[in-house]
C-alpha cells in the first residue's frame, strides 16, 4: 500500500493506475461503516484509493474541526488489511494553499435540511468531492447512505459538472441496537451512547406506521418526534419526510422518500435517515 501526501504524486499515480480506479473519500478515524465501502470497492475495481483528510471547508465556525477524532496509523493499518492500493492523505495546505477561493455549490440541494442548520457544510462537501473527483478521476467512488443528503447532492454535482464518476452509495452500517455508525459517536457519554438508538428507533416506528398504509408525511413526522421527546438526553433538530431526489419536503408520502433525523445528544450531534420504498438502500 502506498501513502500519498502530495497533489503531484497523486496525480502521477493516478496516470499510471490500472482502471477502473475506485474512490472511497473519508475523513478518516475509521469504523466498520467507511470498511463495508472499501470492501465493496475492492471487489470493483482494479486499483483502490482512500482518502482520509479532514475538510475545513465543511465544518461551521463553532464546529468540531479541533476535536474531530484523528487516528491515521489506526486507519493505515485497517486500509492495509483491507488490500488498498493507494491511501491519499495530504496536508490542509496542500488542498487549500494561500490564496485560495473557489468553492462549489448547488442551487437547491445545499440549503436544505441538514444545510438549515449548518449553512456552509455542503458546499465544503461539494468543493472536496469535486477537487478529490478532479485530482484522482475515479471511475467509481462510493459513499454511505447514512450521510444520505450528501449522496443526493453528490450525484447531483457530479452529473451536473460532468465529473464522469459512477456514484455508488452502500447500506448504513449499524451497531447492534441500532445506532449508525459514525466517528463522531466517541463523543458521546455512557448514559447518551445507551440513550442514542432512539433514533434509529425512532425511524423504525415511522417506517412500520408507512408500512401500515399511512402515508400523511407530517402525522409520521410528529410520531417519530414524539419517540424522540421521549428521551430526555436527546434534542431534535429535525425528522423531515423528503423526496429522495429533490430533498423537497413532502405531504404526501406518494413518491420514494427519505425520512432524514438530526438529533443532538451533548456534544454530538447525530443523523440518520431510512429510505421508504426501496429497502435496499438503508
Ligand atoms: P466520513 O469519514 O464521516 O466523511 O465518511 C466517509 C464515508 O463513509 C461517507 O460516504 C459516509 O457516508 C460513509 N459512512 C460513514 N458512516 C457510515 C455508516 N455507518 N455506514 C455506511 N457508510 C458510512
Amino acid at each position: 500500500m502506498e501513502v500519498v501526501t502530495t497533489l503531484v504524486d497523486m496525480i502521477a499515480a493516478r496516470d499510471r493506475a490500472i482502471r477502473p480506479l475506485g474512490l472511497v473519500p473519508t475523513m478518516g478515524y475509521l469504523h466498520d461503516g467507511h470498511l463495508s465501502l472499501v470492501k465493496r470497492a475492492r471487489l470493483e475495481n482494479r486499483t483502490l484509493v482512500v482518502s482520509i483528510f479532514v475538510n475545513p471547508a465543511q465544518f461551521g465556525p463553532n464546529e468540531d474541526l479541533d476535536s474531530y477524532p484523528r487516528d491515521i496509523d489506526r486507519d493505515l493499518r485497517l486500509l492495509k488489511k483491507h488490500d488498498v492500493d493507494l491511501v491519499f492523505a495530504c496536508d490542509v495546505s496542500e488542498m487549500y494553499p494561500p490564496g485560495y477561493q473557489t468553492y462549489v455549490d448547488l442551487e437547491l440541494l445545499t440549503g436544505k435540511l441538514d444545510g438549515r442548520y449548518r449553512p456552509s457544510h455542503f458546499q465544503g462537501v461539494a468543493t472536496i468531492v469535486t477537487k478529490l473527483f478532479t485530482i484522482i478521476r475515479p471511475d467509481k467512488s462510493y459513499f454511505g447512505q447514512k450521510d444520505g443528503q450528501q449522496a443526493v447532492i453528490i450525484k447531483r454535482l457530479n452529473r451536473d459538472l460532468n465529473l464522469g464518476a459512477e456514484i455508488v452509495v452502500s447500506p448504513t452500517v449499524r451497531e447492534a441496537d441500532g445506532l449508525a455508525m459514525s466517528s463522531r459517536n466517541v463523543y458521546l457519554t455512557k448514559a447518551e451512547r445507551k440513550a442514542a438508538p432512539i433514533i434509529y428507533k425512532a425511524l423504525c416506528i415511522g417506517r412500520s406506521i408507512w408500512e401500515q398504509g399511512i402515508r400523511d408525511a407530517k402525522f409520521l413526522e410528529r410520531e417519530m418526534a414524539s419517540v424522540i421527546a421521549g428521551e430526555p438526553l436527546a434534542k431534535l433538530e429535525y425528522v423531515s419526510i423528503v423526496d429522495i431526489n429533490t430533498l423537497e419536503e413532502l405531504e404526501n408520502v406518494d413518491r420514494l422518500a427519505m425520512v432524514c433525523v438530526a438529533v443532538k445528544f451533548g456534544k454530538a450531534r447525530l443523523i440518520d435517515n431510512i429510505v421508504l420504498g426501496e429497502e435496499y438502500l438503508e
